[in-house]
């Protein structure tokens, strides 16, 4: 069946119904490994999932989602070196196949990956190792994704923290507040620049947050954490606007150089 939004009506090809097609039409391939089988099972979880389209595959296959994230259990790792205040729980430290997964879901249209990758956020969410009791989404009232700037959005068509924000809050029980905080204007890609001083002036004033109402507690939501500065500067402006902020939950973790958590690499941070 062809989609009839395949043509508009102006001659030019529809790209949502161009991509439903076509995903409709290809055989599933993992964006690890290449396999076209034993995918990750998904479904919805009740709860809406922006950006999740209802022929999105999750296109990741059972052993490289258990060899990214773990058996059942997520690895929670805590980022305390990036700010003291600031806690970052991840499903894993950034690796080159991470690093692979996340660009075909962001810059590749491969959305169904948001379902394996949300599952993973929510196990981090529920999860309660040793040296970081409770768990986080004990820890919070709302989850509240990082957002995109409108015209990069967009572009893309999904916001991928909103999109994880939403499967991971589904699945937890933890309501996502899309409207705490909003990007007032488009940064320049973090991975591009070099400093820390380049990174935090690109950020300064990119971020406006809702007043809160009395102090409610919030995680923020990301999906890879690299130096930090992103999570840093939208958490500031949410606790300038009287939010608590417990931490954040993120897929993966650039992790230093003194842990043994496998390869560094330098990802670009979520707005990118
Ligand atoms: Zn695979």
């Amino acid at each position: 069946m062809i989609p009839t939004t395949l043509v508009t009506a102006g001659g030019g090809v529809c790209r949502a119904g161009l991509s439903a097609f076509l995903e409709l039409l290809l055989p599933e391939h993992c964006a690890a490994c290449g396999t076209p089988a034993g995918f990750t099972p998904w479904e919805a979880t009740g709860a809406r999932v922006r950006g999740l389209r209802p022929w999105d595959r999750p296109h990741l296959c059972r052993e490289c989602a258990t060899a990214l994230f773990g058996q059942g259990r997520a690895r929670v790792l805590d980022g305390r070196s990036l700010a003291p205040d600031l806690p970052v729980w991840a499903a894993t430290g950034t690796s080159s196949v991470l690093t692979a997964v996340v660009g075909a879901w962001k810059y590749h249209g491969v959305r169904g990956l948001g379902w394996p990758l949300g599952r993973a956020l929510a196990a981090v969410a529920t999860a309660e190792p040793e040296e970081s009791r409770p768990a986080p989404a004990a820890r919070a009232d709302v989850l509240v994704p990082v957002p995109l700037h409108a015209g990069r959005r967009r572009r893309r068509g999904f916001n991928q923290a909103a999109m994880i924000a939403d499967l991971a809050g589904g699945i937890a029980g933890v309501a996502v507040d899309h409207g705490a905080l909003r990007r007032l204007r488009a940064t320049a890609q973090q991975a591009r620049l070099s400093g820390t001083r380049d990174r935090e002036a690109n950020l300064a004033g990119a971020f406006a947050a809702r007043e809160s109402g009395g102090g409610r507690r919030v995680l923020l939501v990301d999906d890879l954490v690299t130096a930090g500065a992103t999570v840093q500067a939208a958490a500031a402006a949410l606790r300038e606007a009287g939010w608590e902020v417990a931490g954040v939950l993120a897929l993966g973790l650039a992790m230093s150089r003194d842990d043994d958590a496998g390869d560094v690499v330098d990802t670009p941070d979520a707005d990118s």
